[in-house]
């Protein structure tokens, strides 16, 4: 993916909002039109640094077939093309989040609380949450535990800790490729290892790559790593041997490791929801769990005969978000609308 797609609010702060969407996956965004449609504003927040979820993730390039009405669409146009829909609602988007906790305000509003110090209020929480937050899996390098955080990181959460640093990135796909561009600039100096010589990356980063590794601005090693060292939980090496048995030691104060990513559950399972299957068990008429004004939509929702399909999420959308109009605007009466028949629901989305 070229670009991150859209403008992050920055971590921190206190918010409100009418609906707090935790996942901006195909679901969740889609859910910020349907609830736009009704007058009520969103905010999502999303562990990964661009909206998207599976589709951008997991299966960005794959043609999807079974959109209605679209007779083949890559999970990336897909995402693409939602961003567009839901733009005249002007969604926030709290990135590179994890919502850890749920709690009530004083005013009786939901409060949300992320791992970077946000907090959201608003009457409702909507859980797009799929297959559990993405996590980068951790790599197999023996003794990593004890650099873990401290000065070895398997995602960037804030750019600006990496200035300055003598930093080796491990890994050959998009994130590892991204962020050795991305660093470049800032880092006092770069050393990208990957085990082959060819890269899983899209092919524009790889050249790019290519082209700092020949303006001497970073260094490339294709070596498998063997070991750390360092003390204190302060890493100064990194040990490798290449395919032919030549060993090397590369000088660094940070590391950076980008071995894919996996899906957990994640801090929604000390929510206190009831859970089903490891996914929040909901009714089907308005898709809410058993906590009143939290709700769930997409993949993380269970209930009888559930299809993880995108098709099955963008219905729930629909009538989750009939069903927080009521805590949004207690007072208000929900008159049902078509897009085509309805003035105001027309002006609302141009
Ligand atoms: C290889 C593959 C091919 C597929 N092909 C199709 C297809 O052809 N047609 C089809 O309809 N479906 C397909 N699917 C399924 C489809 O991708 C899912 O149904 C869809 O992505 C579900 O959307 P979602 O928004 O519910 O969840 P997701 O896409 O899983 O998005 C959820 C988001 O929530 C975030 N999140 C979770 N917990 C937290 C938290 N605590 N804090 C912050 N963020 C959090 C995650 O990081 C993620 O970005 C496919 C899936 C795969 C894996």
């Amino acid at each position: 993916m070229a670009d991150k797609m859209v403008e992050a609010v920055p971590p921190g702060g206190s918010h409100e909002t009418d609906v707090v969407i935790v996942g901006a996956g195909p679901v969740g965004l889609f859910a910020v039109f349907e609830l736009g449609l009704l007058g009520i504003k969103a905010r999502l927040i999303d562990i990964l640094d661009h909206p998207g979820g599976q589709c951008i993730e997991l299966y960005p390039e794959k043609p999807i077939l079974d959109i209605p009405a679209i007779k083949s669409i890559s999970g990336e146009q897909l995402t693409r093309q939602l961003l567009e829909q839901i733009e005249p609602f002007e969604p926030k988007f709290h990135l590179n989040e994890m919502a850890i906790g749920v709690s009530k305000s004083d005013n009786d509003n939901w409060r949300i609380e992320t791992d970077m110090g946000t907090t959201i209020e608003a009457p409702v929480i909507c859980i797009a949450a799929g297959g559990g937050s993405f996590q980068p899996k951790k790599p197999p390098i023996p003794g990593v535990e004890d650099f873990e955080d401290q000065s070895v990181f398997f995602a960037v959460r804030e750019r600006e800790k990496f200035r300055d640093k003598t930093i080796v990135i491990a890994g050959g796909g998009d994130s590892a490729l991204d962020w050795t561009i991305n660093l470049e600039p800032i880092a006092k100096k770069i050393t990208l290892i990957h085990r082959r010589p060819d890269f899983r990356a899209a092919p524009d980063s790889v050249e790019k790559m290519q082209e700092l590794v020949k303006a001497g601005k970073i260094d490339l090693k294709i070596a498998q790593i063997k070991g750390l060292t360092g003390e204190g939980g302060m890493i100064s090496a990194v040990e490798t041997e290449t395919k032919e048995g030549e060993k090397d030691a590369i000088a660094c104060d940070t590391m950076l490791t980008f071995y894919g990513l996996t899906m957990k559950l994640g801090p929604i399972a000390d929510f206190g929801l009831n859970l089903e299957e490891n996914r929040i068990a909901v009714d089907t008429e308005k898709f809410e769990s058993s906590v009143p004004g939290i709700f769930c939509v997409g993949d993380m929702a269970h209930y009888p005969g559930k299809l993880k399909l995108i098709l099955s999420g963008f219905h729930e959308a629909a009538l989750m978000s009939h069903g927080a109009f009521h805590y949004v605007f207690p007072e208000k009466k929900l008159k049902f609308q078509h897009t085509t028949s309805s003035k105001s629901l027309r002006e609302k989305v141009t």
